[in-house]
């Protein structure tokens, strides 16, 4: 690596990337070409959401669902929210759709439809944090915003060689990434670091050898690409257990609605004992009868626990409950009930079981 001063080499860095996304930037439906006018809004803030912790091979479909179903932000904005859930399951970290909603609801009846474009009024809508305001205001206002998500933590940790661990580190990657965003054009250039992290800087053996940035990397220089980001060893996760419950009649089951706020806020589900984040579930069924019990069939990862599932099953033709408030769903229609993924495992386990 030749010897540069910081500010010639974050220039060359700048300028190298800013040149490599002219010719490789990804084709994405949210997307506007390189160099070319700013995308539509509405495109930006709803894949920014839908791509918080999930990845863009995830996102597309739902993204061309959500916009052919709800073209504007009016248009979601008018939609029950119990539709937004539905649509978005499978999608995960469902806070987010309640959020989706909000935020449509709010920027069509209080700010005409459109949205802010500073990073500081964008941060006061409803599931915005300070990476999505940045890219918001990056990448469809072309406001010089610096925008660190995952592949560009990586992406500027190895530039620089960063040994601070993350998250403590996390200061000094955005002021690096301050140092190489230009002053105009940011969106491009937030989107070019997000490709490079996507497709050449990726965690395990990043392409180097065809990286636009590799004379001026310092992790390249040390040969210890992969050490960066350093991270804290991760500590093991605590294992909740929740037992669900299989209501059938009449080839339907009993669904339930979770509560507005809290895990899965608003979805439907299978009933279950209350299990939360921070406590197991009681494992009593709703109503005394001939449960039949069969345990541990799903383990399910959240970012901060894992779940263990039992299902306890209860079949009978006549079956009187006082759940009124709850919906019997066609089993035959269970696929098009909304169900999150963790509530979708454990029915296709039961599916399976009974061939
Ligand atoms: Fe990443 Fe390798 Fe490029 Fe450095 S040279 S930025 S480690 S791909």
């Amino acid at each position: 690596m030749a010897v540069d001063s910081f500010s010639a080499r974050a220039g060359k860095i700048s300028a190298n990337i800013g040149a490599h996304y002219v010719d490789n930037a990804r084709k994405l439906p949210w997307r506007a070409p390189p160099g070319g006018d700013l995308p539509d809004p509405y495109h930006v803030w709803l894949s920014e959401i839908m791509l918080q912790q999930t990845t863009v091979g995830a996102v597309k479909s739902y993204f061309e669902l959500f916009t052919r179903r709800w073209p504007t932000v009016e248009s979601l904005a008018r939609a029950k929210e119990a539709d937004v859930l539905a649509a978005w399951a499978g999608l995960g970290y469902y806070a987010r759709a309640r959020n989706l909603h909000k935020c449509a609801v709010h920027v069509t009846e209080r700010l005409g439809g459109n949205f802010p474009r500073n990073e500081s009024e964008l941060l006061k809508l409803p599931g915005v944090g300070a990476y999505t305001a940045a890219a918001i205001a990056a990448i469809a206002f072309g406001e010089r915003a610096v925008v660190v998500d995952a592949n560009i933590e990586r992406l500027v940790a190895r530039l620089f060689a960063i040994g601070t661990p993350l998250p403590g580190g996390k200061a000094e990657i955005r002021a690096a990434m301050d140092a190489i965003t230009p002053s105009r054009g940011a969106g491009d250039f937030a989107q070019a670091c997000m490709d490079m992290g996507a497709t050449i800087c990726t965690s395990k053996n990043p392409k180097c050898d065809i990286c636009p940035v590799q004379n001026q990397c310092a992790a390249y220089a040390s040969g210890a690409m992969e050490s960066y980001p350093v991270k804290q060893p991760k500590k093991a996760k605590p294992v909740r257990r929740a037992r669900f419950f299989w209501i059938e009649r009449q080839d339907r089951i009993l669904l339930a609605t979770r509560p507005p706020s809290g895990m899965l806020g608003g979805m439907r589900a299978l009933p279950d004992d209350g299990w939360a984040a921070g406590n197991d579930g009681h494992a009593r069924p709703p109503f005394p009868g001939a449960w039949q019990v069969h345990d541990n069939i799903v383990q399910h990862s959240f970012t901060h626990f894992s779940l263990e599932v039992d299902l306890a099953v209860y079949q009978d033709r006549k079956i009187v409950t006082d759940m009124t408030s709850d919906l019997w769903w066609p089993l035959a229609d269970i696929a098009d009930a909304g169900l999150p993924t963790l509530y979708t495992k454990v029915v296709e386990w039961k599916l399976k079981e009974e061939i």
